[in-house]
């Protein structure tokens, strides 16, 4: 390792389910042979974070945790085995931090399936933390014209919104309900939407929102708390009222995952990637089954999608607002996202 890596870094780390983060000193890792160490200078925050820190999924966190894991930063050590990435490279650590590479699974790209996949800032230590530890088969691998402050929220929330767009199955010139939209996930899905060329129709609450999808590219916005009927009001916003093509579901409710099978159109694709604590999906199976409709799950992205969302960044067509705050300030965005208060995404600023 070089001499300019120091060891001992800022964190925040909680040291029990429930309680507040500390923010403290704690040693910087080294690098097994097949990781790299990422010098992290931003980390979106995502609502998963907010999970893991609740304790809110039936998946238990590794304790005490570093959480994180929408990383961006510089490659500043190599493990031996290490070659097809350089120290100096930018490089993004994301939910999938590593998997096995030889299951079933992993053989056929679908890595988040893997048994063995270490989850970032949930089975082992993840961004909010200034040297960050990634297996670097599957570390994200970011230009370096990319600005890193901007591109963090893309390594969860944008390869989790560009799988779901495609898993959707939906077309150019067809509609996607985004529910959700004024969010993390929901700010990049409009921006990935737009550039698919979709007519999107935002679902969320309060005006901060609407005018916020309304420049992200969103043609319709259905305010579901001021809403006398959504169902209908959804349908409304289609040109010939048959409701959207795909459904999008990045909610952190459990109610609009009880609508979305009633306003989908027949023959379109509801996708379920919010993961409310305790939810449960439900459909009318009468509707289900006459509207021939598709219900799936979309789980993060693989090591292509990551490297396809990214291209849409570098590319310019994803610009999504965020808001900056120094690492110490973690705990502030967290009781922000309680109240569903943020509007778009909160990176922190790992020097801060
Ligand atoms: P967020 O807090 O930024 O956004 C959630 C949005 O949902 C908010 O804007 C809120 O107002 C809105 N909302 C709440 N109730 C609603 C309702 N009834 N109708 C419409 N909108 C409503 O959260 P985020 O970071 O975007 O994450 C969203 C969810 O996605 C979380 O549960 C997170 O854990 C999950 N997630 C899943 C994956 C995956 O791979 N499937 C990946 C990342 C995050
Ligand atoms: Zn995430």
């Amino acid at each position: 390792m070089s001499s300019e890596i120091p060891t001992e870094q800022w964190a925040q780390v909680l040291e029990k389910t429930g309680q507040p983060l500390e923010y403290k000193k704690i040693p910087v890792q080294k690098p097994g042979p097949d990781e790299v160490l990422i010098n992290i200078k931003y980390s979106g925050v995502c609502h998963t974070d907010l999970h893991a820190v609740n304790g809110d999924w039936p998946l238990a966190t590794k304790l005490p945790l570093v959480g994180g894991h929408e990383g961006a930063g510089v490659v500043v050590a190599l493990g031996d085995l290490v070659e097809d990435i350089q120290i100096g490279d930018y490089a993004g650590v994301k939910w999938i931090n590593g998997s096995c590479l030889s299951c079933g699974f992993c053989q056929q790209a679908d890595e988040p399936l893997c048994a063995k996949a270490l989850l970032s800032g949930y089975t082992v230590d993840g961004t909010f933390q200034q040297y960050c530890i990634a297996k670097a088969a599957h570390v994200a691998r970011i230009p370096k014209e990319c600005d890193l402050e901007a591109i963090a929220p893309v390594l969860c929330a944008g390869i989790t919104v560009y799988k779901g767009l495609k898993e959707s199955g939906v077309r150019p010139g067809q509609s996607v309900a985004i529910v959700g939209a004024g969010g993390g996930l929901g700010s990049l899905a409009c921006q990935y939407a737009k550039a698919m060329g979709l007519d999107i129709i935002a679902i969320d609450g309060g005006d901060e929102k609407k005018e916020m999808t309304a420049a992200l590219g969103a043609q319709h916005y259905v305010d579901f708390t001021k809403t006398k009927n959504l169902v209908n009001d959804v349908k409304a916003c289609t040109e010939d009222g048959l409701g959207p093509h795909a459904v999008i579901l990045v909610a952190v409710n459990e109610k609009p995952f009880q609508q979305a099978a009633e306003y989908v159109r027949p023959r379109g694709s509801v996708v379920m990637i919010g993961l409310p604590a305790g939810a449960y999906m439900k459909a009318p199976v009468f509707e289900s089954v006459i509207k021939m409709i598709q219900i799936k799950g979309s789980y993060v992205g693989n090591r292509r999608d990551t490297a396809e969302a990214i291209e849409f960044f570098r590319r310019g067509l994803i610009k999504a607002p965020y808001k900056t705050i120094g690492l110490s300030k973690l705990q502030e965005v967290y009781d922000m996202m309680h109240e569903g208060r943020i509007v778009g995404r909160y990176v922190v600023d790992t020097s801060k």
